[in-house]
Protein backbone atom coordinates (compact mmCIF):
# COMPACT_ATOMS: atom_id res chain seq x y z
CA UNK A 1 0.00 0.00 0.00
CA UNK A 2 1.54 3.08 -1.43
CA UNK A 3 -0.07 6.32 0.03
CA UNK A 4 -0.03 9.61 -1.26
CA UNK A 5 0.26 13.16 0.68
CA UNK A 6 -0.71 16.42 -0.88
CA UNK A 7 0.09 18.40 2.00
CA UNK A 8 -1.00 22.24 1.83
CA UNK A 9 -0.25 24.49 4.28
CA UNK A 10 -3.51 27.00 4.90
CA UNK A 11 -5.26 24.34 6.47
CA UNK A 12 -2.19 23.39 9.01
CA UNK A 13 -2.29 23.67 12.56
CA UNK A 14 -1.68 26.69 13.93
CA UNK A 15 -2.30 28.85 10.47
CA UNK A 16 -4.98 31.76 10.49
CA UNK A 17 -3.08 34.66 8.74
CA UNK A 18 -1.10 34.96 5.46
CA UNK A 19 2.36 36.10 6.75
CA UNK A 20 1.74 32.52 8.58
CA UNK A 21 2.10 30.74 5.28
CA UNK A 22 3.80 33.28 3.22
CA UNK A 23 7.41 32.19 2.26
CA UNK A 24 9.91 34.33 3.45
CA UNK A 25 7.94 35.41 6.92
CA UNK A 26 9.26 34.98 10.06
CA UNK A 27 5.41 33.49 10.81
CA UNK A 28 5.55 31.20 8.17
CA UNK A 29 9.02 29.54 9.91
CA UNK A 30 7.41 29.03 12.64
CA UNK A 31 4.57 27.44 11.05
CA UNK A 32 6.82 25.13 9.16
CA UNK A 33 7.64 23.29 12.04
CA UNK A 34 3.75 22.60 12.74
CA UNK A 35 2.86 21.74 9.36
CA UNK A 36 5.33 19.64 9.17
CA UNK A 37 3.86 18.24 12.91
CA UNK A 38 0.10 17.41 10.91
CA UNK A 39 2.28 15.49 8.04
CA UNK A 40 4.35 13.32 10.23
CA UNK A 41 1.37 12.20 11.97
CA UNK A 42 -0.28 11.27 8.66
CA UNK A 43 3.13 9.88 7.90
CA UNK A 44 3.10 7.83 11.04
CA UNK A 45 -0.80 6.97 11.22
CA UNK A 46 -0.92 5.48 7.44
CA UNK A 47 2.72 3.33 8.51
CA UNK A 48 0.59 2.27 11.41
CA UNK A 49 -2.66 1.51 9.19
CA UNK A 50 -0.47 -1.11 7.21
CA UNK A 51 0.90 1.35 4.29
CA UNK A 52 4.20 0.26 3.04
CA UNK A 53 5.70 3.64 2.00
CA UNK A 54 4.40 7.06 1.51
CA UNK A 55 5.44 10.03 -0.66
CA UNK A 56 4.81 13.62 -0.01
CA UNK A 57 3.85 16.36 -2.48
CA UNK A 58 4.14 19.32 -1.06
CA UNK A 59 1.20 21.53 -2.38
CA UNK A 60 1.71 25.30 -0.94
CA UNK A 61 2.30 28.50 -3.05
CA UNK A 62 6.16 27.68 -3.74
CA UNK A 63 6.18 24.19 -2.60
CA UNK A 64 9.03 24.65 -0.57
CA UNK A 65 7.97 24.45 3.08
CA UNK A 66 7.91 21.72 4.62
CA UNK A 67 11.20 20.73 7.08
CA UNK A 68 12.93 17.97 5.42
CA UNK A 69 15.37 17.61 8.35
CA UNK A 70 12.54 16.93 10.38
CA UNK A 71 10.25 14.30 8.38
CA UNK A 72 9.41 11.05 9.16
CA UNK A 73 12.74 9.21 7.53
CA UNK A 74 10.58 6.22 6.56
CA UNK A 75 8.67 8.59 3.78
CA UNK A 76 10.10 10.75 0.73
CA UNK A 77 9.29 14.19 0.16
CA UNK A 78 8.91 15.63 -3.41
CA UNK A 79 9.22 19.26 -2.70
CA UNK A 80 9.39 22.24 -5.44
CA UNK A 81 7.33 23.31 -8.07
CA UNK A 82 6.47 23.11 -11.95
CA UNK A 83 4.90 19.54 -11.97
CA UNK A 84 2.59 18.30 -14.32
CA UNK A 85 -0.30 17.16 -11.72
CA UNK A 86 1.06 20.42 -9.39
CA UNK A 87 -0.71 19.62 -5.89
CA UNK A 88 -1.18 16.05 -7.25
CA UNK A 89 1.45 15.25 -8.62
CA UNK A 90 2.32 11.36 -8.33
CA UNK A 91 -1.50 10.26 -7.96
CA UNK A 92 -0.70 9.12 -11.30
CA UNK A 93 1.62 6.23 -10.90
CA UNK A 94 0.33 3.16 -10.78
CA UNK A 95 1.45 1.47 -7.31
CA UNK A 96 -0.52 4.52 -5.76
CA UNK A 97 -3.58 3.06 -3.76
CA UNK A 98 -4.53 6.20 -1.70
CA UNK A 99 -4.73 9.73 -1.21
CA UNK A 100 -4.81 12.16 1.50
CA UNK A 101 -4.98 15.79 1.41
CA UNK A 102 -3.53 17.07 4.91
CA UNK A 103 -3.64 20.89 5.09
CA UNK A 104 -6.45 21.61 2.78
CA UNK A 105 -8.76 24.51 2.84
CA UNK A 106 -12.15 25.82 1.23
CA UNK A 107 -12.77 27.38 -1.96
CA UNK A 108 -12.90 30.57 -3.36
CA UNK A 109 -15.49 33.00 -2.51
CA UNK A 110 -16.60 30.99 0.65
CA UNK A 111 -16.45 30.41 4.23
CA UNK A 112 -13.08 29.15 5.63
CA UNK A 113 -9.45 30.10 7.04
CA UNK A 114 -7.66 31.57 4.24
CA UNK A 115 -10.16 30.41 2.14
CA UNK A 116 -9.08 30.51 -2.36
CA UNK A 117 -8.85 28.71 -5.09
CA UNK A 118 -5.26 28.22 -6.28
CA UNK A 119 -5.20 32.53 -6.53
CA UNK A 120 -5.33 34.36 -2.97
CA UNK A 121 -8.02 36.81 -4.53
CA UNK A 122 -8.05 37.44 -7.83
CA UNK A 123 -10.56 33.91 -8.24
CA UNK A 124 -13.89 34.63 -6.95
CA UNK A 125 -15.17 31.23 -7.55
CA UNK A 126 -14.87 28.07 -9.39
CA UNK A 127 -17.45 25.44 -10.53
CA UNK A 128 -17.33 22.38 -12.51
CA UNK A 129 -20.51 21.21 -14.21
CA UNK A 130 -22.50 24.02 -11.98
CA UNK A 131 -20.83 22.76 -8.26
CA UNK A 132 -18.79 24.87 -6.31
CA UNK A 133 -15.17 23.17 -6.71
CA UNK A 134 -12.80 23.87 -4.11
CA UNK A 135 -8.56 22.26 -4.99
CA UNK A 136 -9.70 19.36 -2.41
CA UNK A 137 -13.21 19.22 -5.28
CA UNK A 138 -10.63 19.49 -8.38
CA UNK A 139 -7.75 17.35 -7.10
CA UNK A 140 -10.55 14.76 -6.21
CA UNK A 141 -11.57 14.64 -9.42
CA UNK A 142 -7.97 13.98 -10.59
CA UNK A 143 -7.22 11.36 -8.04
CA UNK A 144 -10.65 9.76 -9.62
CA UNK A 145 -9.37 9.55 -13.17
CA UNK A 146 -6.33 7.41 -11.90
CA UNK A 147 -8.76 5.34 -9.83
CA UNK A 148 -7.19 6.81 -6.61
CA UNK A 149 -9.98 7.39 -3.40
CA UNK A 150 -9.20 10.37 -1.29
CA UNK A 151 -8.87 8.72 2.24
CA UNK A 152 -8.05 11.59 4.61
CA UNK A 153 -8.86 15.21 4.54
CA UNK A 154 -7.27 17.49 7.28
CA UNK A 155 -7.64 21.73 7.69
CA UNK A 156 -10.05 23.90 9.62
CA UNK A 157 -14.08 22.55 10.57
CA UNK A 158 -15.52 23.80 7.16
CA UNK A 159 -13.07 21.97 5.12
CA UNK A 160 -14.19 18.76 6.70
CA UNK A 161 -17.38 19.67 5.64
CA UNK A 162 -16.43 20.49 2.09
CA UNK A 163 -14.68 17.01 2.04
CA UNK A 164 -18.23 15.23 2.28
CA UNK A 165 -18.77 16.89 -1.10
CA UNK A 166 -16.51 15.02 -2.58
CA UNK A 167 -15.09 12.23 -0.64
CA UNK A 168 -18.28 11.20 1.08
CA UNK A 169 -16.15 8.41 2.88
CA UNK A 170 -12.94 9.96 3.89
CA UNK A 171 -11.78 10.35 7.01
CA UNK A 172 -11.49 13.61 8.34
CA UNK A 173 -9.74 15.80 10.95
CA UNK A 174 -10.60 19.86 11.90
CA UNK A 175 -7.19 20.88 13.30
CA UNK A 176 -9.32 24.40 14.15
CA UNK A 177 -12.44 25.55 13.83
CA UNK A 178 -12.84 28.70 11.78
CA UNK A 179 -13.81 32.24 13.39
CA UNK A 180 -13.65 34.18 10.46
CA UNK A 181 -10.63 34.33 7.00
CA UNK A 182 -8.09 34.91 9.43
CA UNK A 183 -9.14 33.65 12.62
CA UNK A 184 -9.73 30.23 14.03
CA UNK A 185 -9.87 28.76 17.29
CA UNK A 186 -6.96 25.93 17.00
CA UNK A 187 -5.87 22.96 18.60
CA UNK A 188 -2.14 22.53 19.67
CA UNK A 189 0.21 20.23 17.62
CA UNK A 190 0.31 18.23 20.74
CA UNK A 191 -3.59 17.44 20.22
CA UNK A 192 -3.77 18.05 16.49
CA UNK A 193 -0.71 15.18 15.89
CA UNK A 194 -2.21 12.57 17.67
CA UNK A 195 -6.00 13.14 15.71
CA UNK A 196 -4.31 13.32 12.62
CA UNK A 197 -2.31 9.82 13.42
CA UNK A 198 -5.46 7.82 14.66
CA UNK A 199 -7.20 9.24 11.77
CA UNK A 200 -4.30 8.04 9.22
CA UNK A 201 -4.68 4.87 10.43
CA UNK A 202 -7.94 4.30 10.22
CA UNK A 203 -8.17 5.99 6.51
CA UNK A 204 -5.42 3.31 5.45
CA UNK A 205 -8.06 0.99 4.82
CA UNK A 206 -9.96 2.97 2.62
CA UNK A 207 -7.03 2.80 0.85
CA UNK A 208 -7.63 0.34 -2.13
CA UNK A 209 -7.75 1.31 -5.89
CA UNK A 210 -10.82 1.78 -7.41
CA UNK A 211 -12.06 1.71 -11.21
CA UNK A 212 -10.84 5.02 -13.01
CA UNK A 213 -13.23 7.51 -13.92
CA UNK A 214 -13.20 7.23 -17.70
CA UNK A 215 -15.86 8.90 -20.39
CA UNK A 216 -17.19 11.89 -18.47
CA UNK A 217 -16.57 15.99 -19.66
CA UNK A 218 -16.18 18.46 -17.08
CA UNK A 219 -17.15 22.14 -18.23
CA UNK A 220 -15.42 24.47 -16.00
CA UNK A 221 -16.82 28.20 -14.69
CA UNK A 222 -14.18 30.52 -13.15
CA UNK A 223 -14.97 33.72 -12.10
CA UNK A 224 -12.36 36.84 -10.96
CA UNK A 225 -12.46 39.85 -9.30
CA UNK A 226 -11.83 42.18 -11.98
CA UNK A 227 -12.56 42.19 -15.61
CA UNK A 228 -9.38 41.97 -17.27
CA UNK A 229 -7.93 39.05 -15.66
CA UNK A 230 -11.31 37.17 -17.47
CA UNK A 231 -10.03 38.90 -20.94
CA UNK A 232 -6.00 37.44 -20.17
CA UNK A 233 -7.78 33.92 -19.33
CA UNK A 234 -9.83 34.10 -22.58
CA UNK A 235 -6.20 34.11 -24.15
CA UNK A 236 -6.21 30.48 -23.48
CA UNK A 237 -7.08 28.39 -26.36
CA UNK A 238 -10.36 26.12 -25.53
CA UNK A 239 -11.46 28.98 -23.16
CA UNK A 240 -13.94 31.39 -23.73
CA UNK A 241 -14.94 34.42 -21.80
CA UNK A 242 -18.64 34.01 -20.84
CA UNK A 243 -19.69 37.18 -19.10
CA UNK A 244 -17.27 40.56 -17.89
CA UNK A 245 -15.68 38.45 -14.96
CA UNK A 246 -16.40 35.08 -16.16
CA UNK A 247 -14.51 32.25 -18.31
CA UNK A 248 -15.39 28.93 -19.18
CA UNK A 249 -13.69 25.68 -20.75
CA UNK A 250 -14.54 22.17 -21.48
CA UNK A 251 -12.45 19.13 -20.90
CA UNK A 252 -12.42 15.36 -21.80
CA UNK A 253 -10.57 13.92 -18.81
CA UNK A 254 -9.83 15.57 -15.31
CA UNK A 255 -5.92 15.78 -15.94
CA UNK A 256 -6.70 17.79 -19.18
CA UNK A 257 -9.34 20.09 -16.85
CA UNK A 258 -6.36 20.48 -13.90
CA UNK A 259 -3.86 21.57 -16.44
CA UNK A 260 -6.32 24.10 -18.44
CA UNK A 261 -7.42 25.00 -14.83
CA UNK A 262 -3.33 25.58 -13.46
CA UNK A 263 -2.84 27.59 -17.40
CA UNK A 264 -5.35 29.89 -16.54
CA UNK A 265 -4.59 30.78 -13.27
CA UNK A 266 -1.44 31.49 -14.46
CA UNK A 267 -2.43 33.72 -17.36
CA UNK A 268 -4.56 35.41 -14.99
CA UNK A 269 -1.85 35.82 -12.66
CA UNK A 270 0.66 37.18 -14.92
CA UNK A 271 -1.98 40.01 -15.82
CA UNK A 272 -2.69 41.11 -12.36
CA UNK A 273 -0.91 44.21 -10.64
CA UNK A 274 0.12 44.57 -7.16
CA UNK A 275 -2.73 46.84 -6.07
CA UNK A 276 -5.25 47.06 -7.96
CA UNK A 277 -5.31 43.75 -8.99
ZN1 LIG B 1 -1.72 26.67 -0.11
Amino acid sequence: MRILISADMEGATGVTWPDDCEPGNPAWQRCRTMFTSDVNAAIAGFLDGGATSVLVNEAHATMRNLLLEDLDPRAQLLTGRHKDLSMVEGVQHPDVTGVAFVGYHTGAGTEGVLAHTYLANSITGVWVDGVPASEGYLNSLVAAQFGVPVTLVTGDDLTCEDARTYAPSAVTVAVKDCVTRYAAVCRPPAVTSKLIREAAEQAAALARRTEPVTGRTYRVEVEFDAAHLAAAADLVPTVRRTDTRRVEFGADTAYTMIRTFKTVTTVAAAAREADYG
